[in-house]
């Protein structure tokens, strides 16, 4: 039996639609949640990320704001506009759109946000409420991973997870989250032994490596739920024909559009295989942004002092 798709697409429209009430209702008391979203310099990834970001907040009718301070900025002068953006009543989440510049200190700059408008929840604070599972903000990405597994109702308590790579911004959270929800939670990463049959005893198998369709049969138990959450540019026919066994529709996509997005996963293995799985495009990336739009109401609730935040 083929594995069922998990539409993330179809839940990111579900949680919008709530999100949308919620908006409703802060602005019949008179609060218009904020986001600011902060752009340094000109990575294409990056400019394509913001525009989404700054384009779901205004589908939600939230207030945003773009600021694109120079590449060539100091961490001082982002210090001093993160200072003027905590002070700034209108927002209530700052977005630091990564990766800063290499002359900028990313991790100071982070550290100066408001934890209570640090709506990725990097900040250092959040990142230690995340593992104490106290209340806080959590990044994005792994919250929406969560919101995919809980809404497709894929048991959690006492399953066996192996996460896939451990960066600060998807492995560790996710494998804090899991285990928060009673998973028993192994983290692999480039120097793990025998990562295949690691990964084969896992009921729920993350995969955020950046390496494209590294996932492959070995890896997946029959029946797994497989969360991929990378994002892989192909762009010649020879990274074609080695990612995909029947690889003629996706040859017109490149040769329509330059390149095939594929994810960390082989998706076919993952089709004929796995239980469950996220596809890419159309999986885990439409949760991440609306997840930073979530944590940016819960933000305007909370420091608005608004019932119920
Ligand atoms: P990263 O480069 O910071 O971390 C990659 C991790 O993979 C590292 O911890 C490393 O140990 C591990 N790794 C690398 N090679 C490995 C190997 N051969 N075997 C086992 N582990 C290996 O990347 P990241 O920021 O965590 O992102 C991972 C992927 O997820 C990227 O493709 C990124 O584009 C994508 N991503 C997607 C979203 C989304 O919204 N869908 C959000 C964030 C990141």
């Amino acid at each position: 039996m083929l594995a069922t798709i998990l539409d993330g697409n179809k839940i990111r429209d579900e949680i919008q639609a709530e999100l949308l009430q919620q908006v409703a209702d802060l602005k019949r008391r008179g609060v218009t949640p904020g986001l600011a979203a902060v752009l340094v310099g000109d990575n294409p990834a990056s400019q394509i990320y913001v525009r989404s970001k700054v384009q779901a907040s205004e589908t939600l009718g939230l207030y945003s704001q773009k600021i694109e301070p120079s590449k060539n900025s100091t961490t001082e002068e982002l210090l001093g506009l993160v200072h003027s953006l905590n002070q700034d009543e209108r927002i209530d989440g700052i977005l630091i759109q990564l990766p800063l510049p290499p002359q900028v200190d990313s991790r100071r700059v982070l550290n100066t946000v408001d934890p209570a408008k640090d709506v990725d929840g990097f900040h250092s604070v959040n990142l230690g409420n995340l593992v104490a599972g106290r209340p806080g903000f959590v990044p994005c990405t792994p919250a929406g991973i969560l919101e995919i597994l809980k809404r497709s109702k894929i048991p959690l308590s006492g399953a066996r997870a192996v996460v896939i790579g451990r960066s600060d911004i998807v492995g560790k959270p996710v494998a804090m989250l899991l285990l928060h929800e009673h998973a028993t939670v192994t983290i692999c990463h480039s120097r793990t032994r025998d990562l295949p049959a690691v990964a084969r005893q896992a009921d729920i198998l993350v995969a955020a490596i950046g390496k494209a369709a590294f996932v492959t049969a070995e890896f997946i138990k029959p029946g797994a739920t497989v969360i991929d959450v990378g994002i892989n540019r192909l762009t010649t026919q020879e990274e074609v024909r080695n990612v995909f066994h029947d690889p003629a529709s996706r040859l017109e996509t490149l040769a329509k559009r330059g390149s095939v997005l594929v994810g960390d996963v082989q998706p076919e293995d993952a089709r004929s295989i796995a239980g469950a799985f996220t596809p890419v495009p159309g999986g885990v990336g439409p949760l991440t942004v609306i997840m930073l739009m979530s944590n940016t109401i819960k933000a305007a609730r909370q420091r608005r002092a608004v019932a119920g935040g």
